[in-house]
């Protein structure tokens, strides 16, 4: 017997309707590209998307065909968002920080028809449009009278000039809630690229899941800042769990360093902020340097790579702000996990709270998860035992776009690449990716353990764990760090500070001083690249 209850699809259209209803004279607040302060409303992103799908109308672009973006976060890139999916083409986000031959790869796999871009990234697209064989329409995210000229692309309009002579009269189309809404590819670092085409179900589901208390705990109340960048997993949701609450929308454009971030937070009243360590790690040295204060914000969420505690205490102590560690990846939409704590834990000293703020966290409803051992059995959540992660739940990849890679889902569960622990309570902790996992002497060694070690010493800005091979032991950690600015310390003292830290056999054999840990195109480190760069060295002992 079916439910009685009224048909209505999950689409990403409804959530810019509700905004633009419900909370129309809530604000949506820019840094654009020229350096300028951009105020809308929520009413205005509504009323532009639509003219957005009627410009993609006039294009001629078919429901289905893929939309691309080299953007920062910003109004113009919010009205895609909407108005590409909402008229039910795809929305394709593109990482400008990948190498010009791997756009060009991404744009053609994806068979993007339009690409839009921010004005900052025109030299990539004179390098790429040439062979970007698909594309027929590029668009600049700019005013008409600021449209680069002599540049060598054809069929190059200004986006103002190319929506600003649509109606905004416009009806969103209604379809089926799992067609596709928007594609993301990985960041491969093995391989070609894939990518994750998430649904307007998928997505819409997620944005409620992340607006949870116990997630983002978003409200209408709040000035919300991803600094997180839409082009990677769509800000990790927040364009959307914004719409659907309607909070007010701080978007900081390419200024990511200390002080523009830190002046946006203030200047907006910013009281939510989400991003990666890396962008986090600026900010705080930028705050500490000038001995400055947050005076509204109140909740970050950390994720991407694992956060130091350093991080999470300077944020707490220092500054009254709430860490909330989260864990996710672009085939997951890509909330997975987020560590807030329990009713039961209130009480806890504050050490044993640390401790658990420190893992990625529990489940988010929607998510299923389990950690499986080299003998295929599920292993138990007892917080020690570790074994690799899978997931399976309705914003979580079934299959990649175009097939790449065959089935990947294993009974159901889809894979993640990395190691874990789970405990009773349900809280995970990543000790690696799986590839990255150092064996030493039949044991294993987690790298984010001594990385996190090493980044508590107040001379070290960045450190990266790798395993080196040893005769004896298979492997042995060696840890390579970058110092803060002008501050000092020698290998022995670094090594002595590991001591009484973690277990004598842990404690890497070496450390390794370089100018700065290579990161990849979402900001997490390289380790690929410092294993090339370091494939020379001889461990001290051998
Ligand atoms: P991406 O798909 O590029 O977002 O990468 C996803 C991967 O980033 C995950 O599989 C993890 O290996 C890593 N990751 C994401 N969040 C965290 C976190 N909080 N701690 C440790 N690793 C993380």
């Amino acid at each position: 017997m079916l439910g009685l209850m009224q048909q209505h699809p999950l689409l990403i259209s409804s959530l810019i309707d509700f905004a633009a209803r419900h909370h129309g004279d809530g604000q949506v607040v820019s840094r654009r590209v020229e350096g300028d302060i951009h105020r809308y409303t929520w009413a205005d992103v509504q009323r532009r998307s639509k003219q957005l799908a009627k410009a993609l109308d006039d294009e001629g672009l078919k429901a289905g065909e893929r939309v691309g973006t080299l953007a920062w976060n910003g109004y113009r890139h919010l009205e895609l968002y909407f108005g590409v999916s909402g008229s039910e083409r795809v929305l394709h986000t593109i990482n400008p920080r990948l190498l010009p031959e791997q756009i060009a790869w991404i744009a053609n796999h994806a068979e993007d028809q339009i690409i839009c871009f921010d004005t900052t990234f025109l030299p990539i697209i004179q390098g790429i449009h040439a062979h970007c064989k698909t594309v027929k329409r590029w668009v600049a995210l700019c005013d008409a009278d600021k449209l680069p000229q002599d540049t060598g692309i054809p069929n190059l309009v200004s986006y103002e000039a190319w929506i600003g002579a649509q109606s905004p009269d416009y009806t969103w189309p209604v379809f089926d809630e799992n067609t596709a809404s928007s594609l993301c590819y990985t960041s491969g670092t093995t391989g070609n690229p894939k990518g994750a085409l998430y649904s307007h179900r998928s997505t819409v589901l997620h944005a409620y899941a992340s607006a949870l208390p116990d997630v983002m705990g978003l409200s209408a109340s709040d000035s919300a800042l991803p600094v997180v960048p839409m082009f990677h997993v769509n800000a990790w949701g927040m364009p959307y769990s914004a719409a659907m609450v309607g909070c007010k929308l701080v978007f900081p454009g390419p200024a990511l360093d200390g002080k523009s971030v830190y002046e946006l937070i203030e200047g907006e009243k910013v009281t939510f902020a989400a991003g990666v360590p890396t962008v986090w790690q600026m900010l705080l040295g930028y705050v500490g340097q000038n001995k400055l204060k947050f005076s509204t914000l109140k909740r970050t969420v950390i994720g991407g790579s694992a956060c130091p505690p350093a991080m999470i205490t300077a944020f707490r102590d220092q500054y009254g702000v709430d860490v909330l560690h989260a864990w996710g990846m672009t085939e997951m939409s890509p909330l997975g996990t987020l560590c807030s704590l329990k009713e039961k834990h209130r009480d806890l000293p504050e050490a044993d709270k640390m401790k658990l703020r420190l893992k990625q966290g529990r489940a988010i409803f929607g998510v299923d998860m389990k950690i499986v051992g080299a003998d295929g059995q599920d292993q138990p959540w007892d917080g020690t035992t570790y074994g690799d992660l899978y997931v399976k739940g309705p914003w979580i990849l079934g299959r990649y776009f175009k097939d790449e890679g065959g089935d990947p889902l294993e009974d159901g569960w889809f894979p993640t690449g990395d190691v874990a622990t789970i405990d009773a309570d349900g809280f995970m902790q990543i000790t690696d990716r799986s590839k990255d996992v150092i064996k030493s002497g039949g044991e294993w060694i987690s790298s984010i353990d001594v990385e996190n070690t090493a980044m508590a010493h107040p001379a070290v800005a960045m450190a990266a764990c790798i395993g080196m091979p040893h005769p004896k032991w298979d492997e042995r950690p060696i840890v390579a760090v970058a110092l803060k600015p002008g501050a000092q310390v020698t290998r022995e003292e670094l090594l002595q500070f590991f001591e009484g830290k973690m277990a004598k056999w842990q404690i890497p054999d070496d450390v390794v001083f370089v100018d700065a840990i290579p990161l990849g195109a979402t900001g997490k480190m390289l380790k690929t690249k410092l294993r090339e760069q370091l494939k020379d060295y001889k461990l001290p002992s051998l």
